[in-house]
């Protein structure tokens, strides 16, 4: 039953979208937000998808099981041959059928980091229907220094890819944020009446990520997202090397690392608009 793709259609016409829940199987927020709105949502317009990305992960709590299904929307030849021998590969494939489907994807996630907020990740394509969305901040430039996620996906395939962070893992908020913002998704869409205003909302742009590059990435504190980073500012220690911030920025999922690749943080900066 997790597995399958739920189709609402409304009795006119209209476009198709399609949302996601549960790509890291223990970000539950997605997933109680949609198990509670599902079983009384009426689609006016259009069609809709709805999906658990990562049912098996799921099953057992954990962001995946063999591979991170958030990095398998890479192309083939970017991924390695156990990426492609994984069950998060397979499940990718049977997700993108429904991908092409769609004009646009709106992918439900949370944050490890304590105290985060919600924000939401796309790129200017996503403008329109973003400003809808309740929270205050957008950011992009994911589909440079993170590509091979599905939003990503989406973007690479001429459609538009919408990932939201609802906020920490372990906050009773994030399940509400992302109730709010599928319903917020689906009137954006016009698959429902709009009677949303817009929200005045501010704009990161990433511009780093960086990968450890030896077995142990130490952090020099715990990072909260967004945090802001003063130029030379030490992040971490990775081996024996000092890593500091290249310039004025702010930091993003910053974890640390147990091998060498891991990914450790992402680097923005403030920027004036969406565009
Ligand atoms: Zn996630």
């Amino acid at each position: 039953m997790l597995e399958e793709i739920t189709k609402l259609t409304g009795q006119n016409n209209g476009t198709t979208s399609i949302v996601l829940v549960g790509v890291h199987g223990d970000e539950r927020c997605g997933i109680e937000a949609l198990k509670k709105i599902l079983p009384t949502l009426e689609i006016q317009r259009g069609t809709v998808l709805f999906g658990y990305g990562n049912p098996r992960a799921m099953e057992v709590n954990k962001r995946y099981t063999e591979a991170n299904l958030n990095r398998m929307f890479n192309r083939d030849e970017q991924l390695s041959e156990k990426e492609k021998e994984s069950y998060e590969y397979q499940r990718a494939q049977f997700l993108k059928s429904y991908l092409i489907k769609a004009d646009v994807l709106l992918d439900i996630h949370a944050s490890s980091i304590p105290n985060s907020s919600a924000f939401a990740i796309c790129e200017t394509n996503a403008k329109d229907i973003v400003k809808f969305f309740p929270m205050r901040l957008v950011v992009s430039g994911f589909d440079k220094v993170e590509p091979g996620a599905t939003d990503y996906y989406m973007n690479s395939i001429g459609k538009v890819g919408i990932c939201l962070e609802c906020g920490s893992i372990n906050d009773p908020q994030s399940a509400k944020i992302g109730e709010e913002s599928i319903i917020a998704f689906l009137k954006a869409r016009g698959h429902m009446k709009n009677n949303l205003a817009p929200q005045k909302q501010s704009y990161v742009q990433m511009f780093k990520k960086y990968f450890a590059k030896t077995d142990t990435f130490t952090l020099s504190k715990p990072f909260e997202n967004f945090e802001v980073l003063e130029k030379n500012q030490v992040i971490g220690i990775d081996g024996n090397k000092k890593i500091k911030a290249p310039k004025r920025c702010l930091i993003l999922f910053a974890h640390n690392g147990t091998k060498a690749g891991d990914e450790v943080f992402l680097l923005g900066e403030e920027k004036a608009s969406p565009v």
